[in-house]
């Protein structure tokens, strides 16, 4: 049976990823993008620089096993730098944990890496590939199926293009207009949190160390970055400060650089020694949003668009490279067979495979957010004690050294 294109719409950091692993299956794709891709970002390692401004992204064993298996890690471990530790602490508190990598005999618990070079690397990839057709700076406006097919109506500048499939993966995001097209609601909260991210610079060099530190703003998470060429350390490191919804402009623009870093500096102690410089600041509103289904008709919800989760443990990216990898494999067998891809008893299936491994992410994000969230002085006592039992208890540090490294798929 002759094929049509799969389509997915959205080439954020999902759809890219999730395009080449269904290209390399052989599976002809054409991939809808709303943004003008820069041209330039054909991205060439030589011309790479590492910048003070980016987000960046923490990877589990497992995502980077996944890349790995795409051909891709060798070019993205170029800027990514391994966790070989994770210390949790709570300001204020008593209690502290500690996860080593080799305790948990591992090598890391995972990787991070800045997403200007992820991003940078996938769309090259997705640009040299012949199973890919990419068409960028076009707006999905309409979304319509049958039986038999699937077919949206995208805007470009003055002209409306119609496509069709049997299959339609919409990996357009948090606020998916595909997801709303096919009146699919969601549970959504709204944390009343912003996450501050930035990149700063600390008079001690990192030595490969995740924090997460829980202060009364909410969580801080500082992850080590790759120190610039040439020099043997790396004093550089990401932070993710949650803060309460309404108080981010203090942190963008009221407070200068060194009043930022002052803050920094008092809510994380000296641990890192001082915080000498820090890059420029980005706000990102904080909600859980969870569509109440993730597969209608010939279409599956990927991404942020299927479940956008709270920051706090650097899951959300992970489980959908994890959701991204398990439908590759559905669909790579209706295409060998010579199947129908866009079968909905298929997708359904998948949807039902994916369930456990997402609630309980889900469910762990969410409890560690409004778990130290909370003030009450007996509540804060038990997580203290929570906390010193975590580093004493054997087998607990295992199990969220696992979700960690995102090894339980
Ligand atoms: C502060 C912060 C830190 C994070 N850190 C981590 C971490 O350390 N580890 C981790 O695993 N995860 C992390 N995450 C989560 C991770 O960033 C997300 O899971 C991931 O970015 C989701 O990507 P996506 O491609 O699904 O969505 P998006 O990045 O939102 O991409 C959607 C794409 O669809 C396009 N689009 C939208 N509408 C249309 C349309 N109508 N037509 C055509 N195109 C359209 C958009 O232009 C966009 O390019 C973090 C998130 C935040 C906010």
């Amino acid at each position: 049976m002759s094929q049509q294109p799969v389509i997915i719409v959205g080439g954020g950091m999902v759809g890219l990823s999730l395009a080449l692993m269904l290209a390399r299956q052989g599976i002809a794709i054409r991939l809808l993008e709303a943004v003008k891709y820069p041209e330039n970002a054909s991205g060439e390692p030589a011309t790479y620089h590492s910048s003070f401004d980016a987000r960046n992204t923490a990877l589990s064993r497992r995502t980077v096993q996944i890349f790995s298996e795409l051909g891709l890690w060798e070019k993205l471990s170029q800027h990514a730098t391994p966790i070989l530790q994770v210390n949790i602490s709570e300001q204020g508190g008593f209690g502290k944990a500690r996860l080593q990598a080799h305790e948990e005999k591992v090598e890391s618990f995972g990787q991070v890496i800045e997403n200007a070079w992820l991003g940078r690397v996938l769309l090259s990839e997705v640009r040299a590939n012949a199973n890919i057709e990419l068409v960028d700076g076009i707006q999905v406006t309409s979304l319509q199926q049958d039986a038999g097919k699937v077919w949206v109506t995208a805007q470009r500048g003055s002209d409306q293009l119609q496509f069709q499939s049997s299959l339609l993966i919409a990996a357009d995001g948090r606020d998916s207009f595909c997801r709303k097209a096919l009146g699919i609601g969601v549970d959504e909260h709204d944390y009343q949190q912003v996450a501050i991210v930035t990149t700063v610079q600390t008079s001690k060099p990192h030595g490969q160390v995740a924090f997460e530190r829980f202060s009364k703003n909410g969580p801080l998470a500082l992850l080590p970055l790759p120190g610039i060429t040439g020099q043997q350390d790396s004093y550089r490191r990401s932070v993710v400060w949650t803060v309460e919804k309404g108080s981010e402009q203090q942190w963008l623009g009221e407070h200068n650089d060194q009043q930022f870093l002052q803050a920094l500096q008092h809510t994380y102690g000296n641990r890192a020694g001082e915080f000498t410089k820090t890059g420029k600041r980005f706000a990102y509103p904080l909600s859980q949003v969870l569509a109440h289904s993730q597969v209608s008709g010939r279409v599956v919800l990927m991404g942020n668009a299927a479940h956008t989760l709270h920051p706090v443990a650097g899951q959300g990216f992970n489980l959908c490279m994890r959701d991204a990898h398990v439908l590759t494999r559905y669909l790579s067998e209706q295409y060998q067979a010579g199947q129908d891809m866009g079968d909905n008893a298929r997708l359904k299936h998948y949807e039902q495979a994916r369930l456990s491994d997402q609630k309980r992410v889900i469910r762990f994000c969410d409890s560690v957010v409004r778990g130290f969230s909370n003030q009450n002085p007996l509540l804060k006592l038990a997580r203290n004690t929570g906390l010193v039992a975590f580093d004493v208890i054997p087998g607990a540090k295992q199990l969220v050294a696992t979700y960690a490294m995102g090894l339980k798929v």
